[in-house]
């Protein structure tokens, strides 16, 4: 334990779990705990769940309340950061559930809320892969595209807590239906699902022979990870399945790159395992078809934090 006291509780609320870690001033994290959510319970007992996973991460670090400056929530959905209000969140069923109050009362201390990706955002600026830098976009390639603007060294929430929304960018025309009820937005192009979704339309065409060998192997599954490691096996069709993907990414950040000139755009999320057979063609079509000179000057990097980023983001939101 560091000698002077300068801790925060980090938490990662979601669906089904939720995550805490103390965290240290300098981003470490000394102790964790983990329950489930329990959603049916109501927001009352899924923030009672919260202070016991915080309970649970103090016992496993040895410290107290005492010991802590404050705790920082990341929530799914529409938050009010400011009010520490959890606006709406589909995968909870929530509406304006006063979270940071109500958790700052269970805990003893200060509690400071924001949005799930603002926060993994802020981890990675924190002490990830854009640390240090004022001005970075993180873009998280999961079963949809969320993301984080950090401008000027701060999160941007927009009017009303909207802003960060890469995966409902707009992408392909009439492509395919997305969750949001519009069509062809980024994350149907550009997600882990994606992923999946082009590499069964290359199977069920008779163009990926590997894959179609290696999804029967698997009862006939085929997701993110399979695509990946043919991938890395050399196979050609799944190479270039991750390339469309690439390629769509870059082009829907690249009209960000000329509009805000960020100096990192962070790659995180299960998808972002593809690494450079993502990475490389989302950087082609950046240099191709961005402005030029915020075209020249941006990069893009994967995460360093992995599952940990929304969790140590949180808690960076007690110094902030
Ligand atoms: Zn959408």
């Amino acid at each position: 334990m560091p000698e002077h006291k300068r801790l925060a509780l980090g938490i990662d609320l979601g669906g089904t779990a939720i995550k805490v870690g103390v965290v240290t001033h300098k981003g470490e994290i000394i102790g964790r705990g983990e329950r489930a959510t329990e959603v049916q319970k109501g927001a009352q007992g899924v923030i009672a769940n919260m202070a016991a996973a915080a309970r649970d991460a103090m016992d496993a670090a040895g410290v107290t309340v005492a010991d802590l400056e404050g705790a920082g929530v990341g929530a799914p959905g529409i938050c009010d950061a400011a009010r520490g209000i959890v606006v709406r969140a589909v995968n909870l069923d929530w509406d304006n559930v006063e979270v940071a109050e109500a958790l700052g009362k269970a805990l003893g201390l200060p509690a400071y809320l924001d949005n799930d990706a603002n926060c993994a955002a802020l981890g990675e600026q924190w002490c990830g892969a854009a640390s240090g830098s004022h001005h970075a976009l993180m873009i998280t390639l999961g079963t949809g595209v969320g993301g984080g603007l950090v401008l000027d060294g701060k999160i941007y929430h927009g009017f009303r807590g909207w802003s960060g929304e890469f995966g409902h960018m707009p992408a392909v025309d009439n492509g395919p239906a997305c969750n949001c009820g519009r069509r062809g937005c980024v994350e149907t192009v550009a997600s882990a699902t994606a992923m999946a979704n082009f590499a069964r339309r290359e199977i069920e065409a008779g163009r990926a022979p590997y894959m179609a060998a290696k999804a029967a192997e698997q009862g006939g599954k085929v997701d993110a990870r399979l695509v990946i490691y043919a991938a890395r096996e050399g196979d050609a069709a799944a190479v270039g399945v991750l390339r469309e993907v690439g390629e769509h990414l870059g082009l829907a950040m690249a009209g960000l790159v000329g509009a805000l000139n960020p100096e990192l755009i962070v790659v995180g999320g299960g998808g972002s395992h593809a690494g450079d057979f993502v990475l490389e063609p989302m950087r082609k079509v950046i240099r191709e078809k961005a402005m030029p000179g915020p075209a020249d000057v941006v990069q893009v990097v994967p995460a360093e934090l992995g599952n940990d980023a929304g969790l140590i983001g949180a808690a960076s939101l007690v110094w902030r």
